[in-house]
């Protein structure tokens, strides 16, 4: 079983008015720099701040009437629990959040922010996802967990649906990876409407789970590392059902970007786009901006993932340009 193209058109007529039609827009400075044309998709305009609520949104409303009574429960690195927080409590549905002592306090807030309940658990995302399981075992809670399901990776993937209806000229598109929901739907939607394109994964120097895994030939496991682009710490999952494959057999090529160019990235998108992102939410153009990725012209959109940066991170980022 595998998500294909026709859930993610259906998981975007359910999104319809629940979650943002983000555009694409053209980063014209940073397009005449590099010779290329880049478009900018801006996910840090979604409601809490990242595409997640794509995925829990479309995960949450296919839920039957007795699931929802039991609530829901999962494990994030800071992004997917308010996004389940808020998709769930518009549906009046409980949500219980498990998060690892390495997930930033603004995000931790944020889970409340949106409604839903945060539970620390652990010093790392893997001990959290452990504490997760057991407490729905314990308590009948719905396991909506942040890119392993179905559900979440078709919703994830309207994204790629977005961007083919956007601009069907497009040649590349760059996004940011951790368990691969976002990059394998993008690439399922990507592949089925346009084979030809170029669909590249961008993950952090530091704990890069899944490209580590790519090369091991299956789901391996790292210790997780403090990282500006906190969002992509994690693992995949050694018992991984539905990202590791259509991450395997449809992405192009995944690279690894170092701290300074997430930083540099941070910059580009608020001096140039206006656009606050959050490290992970910036990876894609600091890949670009290492140079050497794609054909000179070449039509490039990027995924801006997410804006959920706490205020002293990013006034340091910031304050070096
Ligand atoms: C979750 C997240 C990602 C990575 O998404 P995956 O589906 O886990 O690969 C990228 N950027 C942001 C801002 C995120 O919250």
């Amino acid at each position: 079983m595998a998500v294909t193209a026709a859930d993610i058109a259906d998981a975007a007529r359910r999104l319809k008015g629940h979650v943002v039609r983000t555009p694409l827009a053209r980063a014209t400075r940073l397009s005449a720099e590099l010779g290329l044309d880049i478009r900018v998709k801006p996910e840090t305009l979604q409601e809490t701040g990242t595409f997640k609520i794509r995925g829990a949104t479309n995960a949450v409303m296919q839920l039957s009437p007795e699931d929802r009574s039991s609530g829901v429960i999962t494990v994030s690195s800071g992004n997917h629990g308010p996004a389940l927080a808020a998709a769930a409590t518009k549906l009046g549905v409980r949500c219980t959040v498990c998060l690892s002592t390495m997930v930033p306090a603004n995000k931790v807030e944020n889970v409340r922010l949106f409604g839903g309940h945060p539970h620390i658990a652990g010093g790392e995302f893997d001990e959290a996802a452990r504490e997760a399981e057991r407490l729905a075992a314990e308590t009948g809670a719905v396991m909506i967990p942040p890119f392993d399901h179905p559900d979440v990776l078709a919703g994830a993937g309207t994204v790629g649906h977005e961007i083919m209806q956007d601009w069907p000229e497009v040649d590349v598109v760059i996004a940011p990876l951790s368990g691969g929901g976002l990059l394998g739907g993008v690439a399922i939607a990507m592949k089925t409407a346009k084979p030809g394109a170029r669909v590249i994964g961008v993950s952090m120097e530091r704990g890069a789970v899944m490209h580590a895994s790519l090369a091991a030939g299956q789901p391996i496991e790292l210790p997780e590392e403090q990282s500006l682009a906190d969002a992509l710490g994690g693992g995949i999952g050694l018992d991984n059902q539905w990202t590791f494959e259509p991450v395997r057999d449809l992405v192009d090529e995944t690279l690894l970007v170092p701290e300074g160019l997430i930083a540099e990235g941070m910059r580009r998108l608020f001096l140039d786009q206006g656009l606050v992102a959050e490290g992970a939410g910036a990876v894609g153009i600091s890949a670009l901006l290492r140079g050497g990725l794609v054909e000179p012209g070449a039509k490039i959109a990027v995924v801006i993932s997410g804006r959920n940066v706490g205020k002293a991170a990013l006034m340091e980022v910031l304050g070096k340009a």
